[in-house]
Formats: C-alpha cells, structure tokens, sequence
C-alpha cells in the first residue's frame, strides 16, 4: 500500500489581500526548514516538538476551498510557507492536481533543497517568493550555518524554466551580517542570472519577537 502524502501543518491564514502577489490568498504554513537563521520569524517551524497537523492533499482541498470565490473573482490561491515549502514537494503536486481550476499556486521559498523537489513542483506552481538572504556564500553560511549552492543552481533553474516576472527575490538587510554594498552585490548578482526577476530589497526589523518589514522595492 502506498503511504498517504501529508503535510506537518502548523496553520492556515485566510483572507490575505495583496500581501503575496494577486488577490486573496491562503497561507498554508507547514513545518520544517534546512536552515537555522540567526533571526528566525519562525522559529517554532524549527522543533520537532512543535504542535502540528499531518494533513492530506484532499484535506487541505476541502479546507481551503471556503474561500474558492475569492481566489476565482481576485485571481487568487493559496501560498505555500512555512518552515520550507518545497520541502514538501510531493504533496503540492498532489494538491495541484486536486484543487479547483482557476487558484493560483505561490511557494515561499529559501531554494536551499534538492534539485529534485524543484523540478517536481515546477510544472504546478504559478509564483515564487524567494528569500535569497545574501547572495555571498560566506555571509549566507555564517547568517543560516548552510552553504548556498542549492540555491544558486536552483535560482538558474528557475530563470530557465519559468517566467522570469513571476519569480520574487527578497534581499534582506541582515543586521551584523550584510551591509549596503553586500546587497547591491546581491542584486547585481541575482540580475546576471535572471534579469527580468523582481527583487525588493527590505529590512528585518528587530524586536522582542522577530518581525519582517519591507524597506524599498
Ligand atoms: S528560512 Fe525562514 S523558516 Fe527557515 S530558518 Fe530561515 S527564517 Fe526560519
């Protein structure tokens, strides 16, 4: 018998307006990372511990889909975040060939994972919202304690395979780690591999818990 894909869900956040792209979107958050960044948003994503929901494909669908005419009339869907959306390859495949025609698909993503999981949600997913971190290897170890290489080849792979437009790279302003011109090397760096990519440069803005903020586009 095959095993039931699911997925560590942690929350669902309905009625986002405009906050990841088109429309009224979903927040699927689902646990796991391969990263420990040193100022975490989401730590909790991090622990095994952390209470969690395994959830099928057809479960998320019936979630979900309260809000179908909002995805339908705002061009709208569901983004897929965490933890490490792609992670979770295999279920959002499966996901993708449930769901009503008509949602769109958006991954949250540091691209730090296996080649393989990208090529299987590429043919499915409509949107990409890269967090990059920096594009210089020794920042990027020493803010996330991982290499970027995945992540370089998977940015390529993105740049060939999809349209560019619809590939978002976040470049953070990382407190200790990266100043003013490590960042515009990162931009110039991810313009060389895909130009037509929107990047939008922000700031974290630190406080007792972490919160993100956006700086300039
Ligand atoms: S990629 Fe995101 S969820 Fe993962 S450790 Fe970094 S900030 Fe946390």
């Amino acid at each position: 018998m095959t095993a039931r894909i699911t997925i560590p869900l942690i929350s669902t956040n309905r009625l986002r307006m405009e906050v990841d792209g088109d429309g009224v979107t979903t927040l699927v958050a689902a646990k796991g990372c391969p990263l420990s960044c040193k100022y975490c948003i989401n730590a909790k994503v991090l622990t095994d511990t952390a209470p969690s929901n395994p959830v099928t494909p057809e479960e998320l669908v019936e979630m979900v889909k309260i809000d179908d005419l909002y995805f339908q009339a705002t061009g709208g869907g569901i983004v897929f975040g965490g933890g490490e959306s792609l992670l979770h390859a295999d279920f959002i495949a499966e996901f993708a060939k449930l769901k009503p025609e008509g949602w769109k698909l958006t991954a949250e993503t540091c691209l730090n994972v296996p080649e393989e999981n990208l090529r299987k949600v590429l043919p499915y997913l409509d949107y990409y919202i890269v967090d990059i971190k920096d594009m210089n290897p020794d920042i990027y170890r020493a803010y996330t304690e991982r290499g970027n290489e995945a992540v370089l080849r998977n940015l390529r792979i993105l740049a060939e395979n999809v349209p560019q437009n619809h590939v978002k790279v976040r470049i953070p302003a990382i407190p200790d780690f990266n100043g003013e011109e490590d960042r515009k090397k990162s931009v110039e760096q991810v313009r060389a591999i895909g130009p037509d990519f929107r990047i939008e440069v922000f700031s974290y803005i630190i406080r007792g818990e972490e919160t993100q903020e956006k700086e300039a586009t």
